[in-house]
């Protein structure tokens, strides 16, 4: 409808204005540059005294940015948390970017490292962190070139006083994308996820209470604040506020980062903003959430994308990876890639899914699917595992289940 079209216009305005993100050609923005343009008046003014923290956490409350890398918790209330913690407190950025079918921090950092930069000293300022460790995916070589020489052009002409920044290398384990596996990681330890409570904004890295982000909350805090709460807000569709950045891939004809307002469907993602199926394909299923957001077939390609919209129907949108299926693929052989994945990433620390994620991946090769056993096996996964690596393993069973048995059963 007109309204629906006007947001999907603003959308492509805002991506257009704010990074370009489908420009074909990389435009990395130097220091000079991303200065030349307003960068870092923020920081500078935060540092300075000109803006209080307050103000500054009342923006980012009122423009309703959530943590983007897949729990989706509102940023603003992160930093009021950590802020009322006693010093020293410290600042933790995950790029490790490990989700399958995610590429969206990797594109925004590779093109504009310095909007990254500026959110984290602002948040940095607000929640009054002394230390900042960005934590980033090894495999990552450009990002790190490109992160090492803005941060060294940072360094050499600070725009504010300058908290200590460190960079640390993942050594590519799926789980230190679990925050507190990466703090253990941080702290040089085996990347295993931590018991909670305590929650790692009371007790995290060191000890110490610990802001955690990723990558692309980080990147929309000087965006958000200098336009004001409600230009965040304003994009949306169904009732659902801000921009979500979509990894998109698979059958479709352009693949890509596609920067749309939150509650967009799969469909209106495919047609408005990836030129449609590749030839000779039609939309049969779809993964909203890489590997453990679930499998939905065409049929509910109308559900919007968000954060607390797919719970219903057995899915999630984590970091907003979404793979696209055609009738030449099959759910049950995607299904069987994640539980592959699952098992091998799986940190080992709790049998129900380090023995679960391989027992299922096992039987999910067979014809036609033990179906009660795999139920049984999907509840203690979800019950009795540690964390949301073995918790969400069952959602590519059940998926297959519930909307392709036709696949699976004899
Ligand atoms: Fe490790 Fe899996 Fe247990 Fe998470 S659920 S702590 S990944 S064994």
């Amino acid at each position: 409808d007109a309204a629906d079209a006007a947001d999907a216009a603003d959308a492509a305005d805002a991506a257009d204005a704010v990074v370009g993100v489908d420009a074909v050609a990389p435009a990395v923005t130097d220091l000079a540059t991303y200065r030349a343009h307003g960068g870092y008046a923020l920081a500078t003014a935060l540092a300075h005294g000109e803006m209080d923290a307050e103000q500054a956490l009342t923006a980012l409350e009122d423009a309703g940015l959530r943590g983007l890398g897949g729990a989706g918790f509102p940023a603003g209330r992160k930093w009021r948390i950590v802020r009322e913690q006693p010093a020293p407190r410290l600042l933790a950025v995950n790029i490790d970017e490990g989700e399958p079918g995610t590429f969206k921090d990797r594109t925004y950092l590779e093109r504009d490292p310095h909007r990254f930069l500026e959110g984290v000293l602002i948040a940095a300022q607000v929640a009054g962190t002394e230390a900042v460790y960005i934590y980033l995916r090894d495999e990552y070589h450009g990002c790190r070139a490109v992160l090492q020489q803005a941060l060294a052009q940072l360094q050499a002409q600070p725009p504010c006083p300058l908290p200590q920044i460190e960079l640390r290398r993942g050594a590519g384990a799926y789980i230190c994308g679990e925050e507190s596996a990466m703090l253990e990681s941080i702290e040089g330890r085996r990347g295993q996820p931590r018991l909670r409570p305590p929650y790692i904004a009371q007790v995290g890295l060191w000890g110490h209470p610990t802001l955690a982000h990723n990558f692309e909350t980080l990147y929309w805090v000087r965006d958000t604040m200098e336009r004001g709460p409600q230009w965040f807000a304003s994009f949306g569709r169904r009732g659902r506020r801000g921009l979500r950045s979509f990894s998109v891939s698979g059958r479709v004809r352009q693949p890509g980062v596609k920067l749309a307002p939150a509650g967009i469907t799969v469909q209106e993602l495919i047609d408005e903003y990836c030129g449609g199926m590749q030839a000779g394909h039609q939309l049969y299923a779809y993964l909203p959430g890489g590997a453990s957001g679930g499998i939905l077939p065409a049929r509910l390609a109308d559900v919007p994308l968000d954060f607390d919209t797919l719970q219903p129907y057995g899915c999630f949108i984590g970091s907003a990876a979404v793979i696209v299926l055609s009738q030449h693929d099959r759910a049950r052989d995607a299904a069987l890639n994640v539980m592959r994945f699952l098992a091998h990433e799986s940190c080992g620390q709790c049998t129900p899914c380090r023995v679960g994620t391989a027992k299922a991946a096992a039987l999910m090769q067979a014809p036609h699917w033990d179906a009660d056993t795999l139920a049984d096996l999907a509840q203690v996964m979800q019950d009795a595992s540690i964390c949301g690596l073995g918790q969400a393993a069952p959602n590519p069973i059940r998926c297959v289940q519930t909307y392709f048995a036709h696949e699976v059963q004899p």
